[in-house]
């Protein structure tokens, strides 16, 4: 059976950081919905001239992109143990997408890994990146506001669709770096 691990947490919780370590030690495919669609833009795509307006405003792109880039990534990619979701599910619709998808072929979400930080922190880290990355959605204050309004509106209400199924587990995220990612690993293996 593949394994397939959400990883979950509002803007600035740190996903990215420790994605790059999981998958590495998990033998997984990162999938980040977000740099997939950053890729697009640079490319100078139809969909990334659509997708662009959206992600500067700190709204979601459409459900039915992200899980076609979702759809394709686990028909292509071969040779790993698994999956590492990052950015994605962002709503219920998708959520429930995903299950249907991996139903198709007799499988499962293995677990949802979800880094919490508070709000007050939020801002912090995304300022602190953007001085790293230069990510254009990391440049406005008036698009983080949206960015963590989208993520309570539209995303956290993924923590009890996962927690009714059992499948949810929470990180303190406000630790050191090695602090998260140790208690990621902890946590992973479980399974
Ligand atoms: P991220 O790199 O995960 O912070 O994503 C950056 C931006 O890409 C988000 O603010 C959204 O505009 C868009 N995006 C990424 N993943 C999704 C998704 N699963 N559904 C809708 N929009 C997404």
């Amino acid at each position: 059976m593949m394994k397939y691990f959400i990883l979950f947490g509002p803007p600035g919780a740190g996903k990215g950081t420790q994605a790059t370590a999981m998958v590495e030690a998990y033998n997984l495919r990162h999938i980040s919905t977000g740099a997939l669609l950053r890729q697009e833009i640079s490319a100078g795509s139809e969909l990334g001239l659509k997708a662009k307006a959206l992600i500067d405003a700190g709204a979601l792109v459409p459900d039915e992109i992200v899980e076609g880039m979702i759809e394709s990534e686990f028909r292509t990619v071969k040779g790993v143990d698994g999956f590492l979701l990052d950015g994605f599910p962002r709503t219920i619709e998708q959520a429930k997408a995903l299950d249907r998808m991996l139903a198709a072929n007799g499988e499962e979400v293995t677990s949802v890994v979800s880094i919490m930080i508070p709000d007050s922190m939020i801002r912090e880290r995304i300022h602190h990146r953007a001085t790293i990355e230069g990510r254009a959605d990391d440049a406005k204050d008036e698009t983080i506001s949206n960015r963590i309004a989208t993520y309570h509106n539209q995303t956290e209400p993924l923590v009890e669709y996962y927690s009714k199924a059992g499948k949810y587990n929470e990180i303190d995220g406000t630790g050191t770096i090695d602090d998260v990612r140790k208690a990621i690993f902890d946590l992973m293996d479980r399974f």
